[in-house]
């Protein structure tokens, strides 16, 4: 018995490529999705071609190689100019074309509002094909790594100790320049004194670009980039990437990135949910991150039912008893009831709460009773000397109403989980979708699109199957060169209509002929 063993390395082969292709490989599936797009219309750079130099790729081909390598985790340009001269299936899809990195690497770069469009066409089709009603979304976020090292991130703290640690560098430094008598060694401490004071004034700069922005950090690589805290609280610089899944399917609607948590982020998402889908009235699922009442609110105007996860508040957790759930709201009197029976009355005045970090304001009124100073459970209620105080915000009604909504749906609010958080193991963990290869925020979000249709793409061919999908995306090409067809004969037809009348109007000036030609 032997060795299983290959074939002869210098035996000559007759391949073709298409049968080299699994018949329903999800490479045919990018190929027809690809061919179905029409690219002019989404604005991708290099469509256009000059009249003179190289001529470039067809962004078909550039947008061929990424969707394939999105799926496949390769993301990292020269792994996919790698991809187009080894692996057979890249070689089907671009036709053995085989793109240096550069080009790549330019494509990605230069084309983020286009990967956007191609995003949101595709959510259209999906909702067109049924697959997305918009009805019930999950909202929620994850964490990737940027391009800048957390180095290369700064906040006065840090300033303050490089400012404080070359200071005393530079003391130490005039100290030896005192005592030392050797010419050449005098010269040599006088040069690292003179580069410390170059940190020194680097460091100051970014000190006082500190001081203009409202979060109070700055990242120098990459400014966009923000120090987020990842899971075991280690911190590192990257971005919170926000996403949106419908109910029905679980596909992905929209995508935005911003802020590092996610209290101010439910509005902006909602809002992108509802343009991307075409769906004004919608359920939307969120944990209790995004607990906001100016949220909440925000949403609601815009035709939004929330059910978010209520925050906890401290009081419930230490005394639950005397916890603010337990305190009734008299809606018509405008007062609360304690747990002792006792009515908390409000003097009608509104006060402002202002916030650090460029956060607007919010209004609240206070609500207390007299008869917390002769209260037998005051030890229980508060520790404050003056008695049980309430703050009512503005958006307390928006607030109670959404914590009313989780209060008597609580199978309906443990869908969330379902539709939203496994998509990001799949981003995370199969793809590698943990850190960006681009810099600033609207790159980066090209980039989250990017991946968003290829996670699209790969569910709704295990939804519909090949064929289904195949026989849609065909169905798609055919009716866009329906369109092209009539577009042209419209052109052609216009253009003999325009020919006719000029030929009928041979004495009118120029001039007005064609301003007619303009009407
Ligand atoms: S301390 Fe005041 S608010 Fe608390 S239970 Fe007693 S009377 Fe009510």
């Amino acid at each position: 018995m032997e060795h299983i063993t290959g074939s002869d390395r210098n035996q000559i082969k007759m391949i073709c490529l298409e049968q080299m292709i699994e018949k329903e490989g999800l490479v045919r599936i990018i190929d027809a999705f690809v061919e179905m797009l029409d690219l002019e219309t989404f604005g991708f750079s290099y469509y256009k071609l000059n009249k003179e130099g190289r001529p470039p790729f067809h962004p078909a081909t550039m947008m061929k190689i990424y969707l394939y390598g999105y799926q496949h985790g390769i993301r990292s340009c020269r792994k996919l100019e790698k991809a187009c001269k080894t692996n057979i299936e890249m070689m089907w899809l671009t036709y053995e074309q085989k793109p240096h990195f550069k080009t790549i690497a330019n494509f990605r770069k230069d084309n983020p509002k286009a990967f956007k469009k191609v995003f949101r066409y595709f959510v259209a089709l999906l909702k067109d094909w049924q697959l997305v009603d918009g009805k019930t979304i999950a909202i929620d976020s994850f964490k990737i790594r940027a391009q800048n090292s957390l180095k290369n991130n700064f906040n006065e703290r840090k300033v303050k100790r490089h400012l404080d640690y070359i200071d005393n560098k530079i003391a130490e430094y005039e100290q030896a320049l005192d005592q030392e008598s050797d010419q050449a060694e005098d010269a040599s401490i006088k040069e690292r004194i003179g580069q410390q004071q170059i940190k020194r004034e680097a460091y100051k700069n970014i000190g006082q670009k500190l001081k203009q922005t409202n979060d109070g950090q700055i990242s120098t690589t990459d400014p966009d980039a923000r120090a987020v805290v990842f899971q075991r609280n280690s911190v590192k610089v990257g971005y919170n990437i926000q996403a949106a899944s419908d109910g029905k399917h679980k596909l992905l609607i929209a995508a935005d990135t911003g802020d590092v948590n996610d209290t101010k982020a439910l509005a902006v998402m909602v809002g992108k949910a509802q343009e991307n889908t075409g769906q004004k009235k919608m359920n939307v699922l969120a944990d209790k991150g995004y607990h906001s009442g100016r949220e909440i609110k925000a949403c609601e105007e815009l035709g939004a039912t929330t059910f978010i996860a209520p925050k906890a508040s401290s009081s419930s957790k230490t005394n639950p008893e005397f916890a603010m759930d337990s305190f009734h709201y008299n809606k018509r009197e405008d007062t609360y009831t304690c747990p002792a029976g006792e009515t908390l009355f409000t003097n009608g005045k509104w006060y402002h709460k202002k916030l650090l970090h460029g956060r607007k304001s919010y209004r609240f009124k206070h609500y207390k009773t007299k008869a917390c100073a002769g209260c037998n459970l005051r030890s229980q209620c508060t520790t404050n000397k003056l008695g049980r105080l309430i703050e009512r915000t503005e958006y307390q009604p928006y607030v109670t109403g959404n914590n009313n909504r989780i209060k008597k749906n609580p199978e309906y609010y443990r869908q969330r989980q379902q539709i939203i958080e496994h998509q990001f193991g799949t981003l995370k963990r199969h793809w590698y979708f943990d850190y960006t290869h681009t810099t600033g925020k609207q790159k980066v979000l090209g980039e989250v699109y990017l991946a968003f249709t290829c996670y699209n793409l790969k569910r709704t061919l295990t939804i519909l199957g090949f064929k289904e999908l195949m026989a849609r995306l065909k169905a798609c090409l055919m009716t866009q060169s329906q369109i092209l067809t009539l577009s042209k004969i419209i052109e052609h037809s216009w253009r003999a209509i325009k020919s006719i009348f000029i030929a009928r109007t041979p004495n009118r000036p120029s001039g007005l002929n064609s301003i007619y030609l303009m009407g």
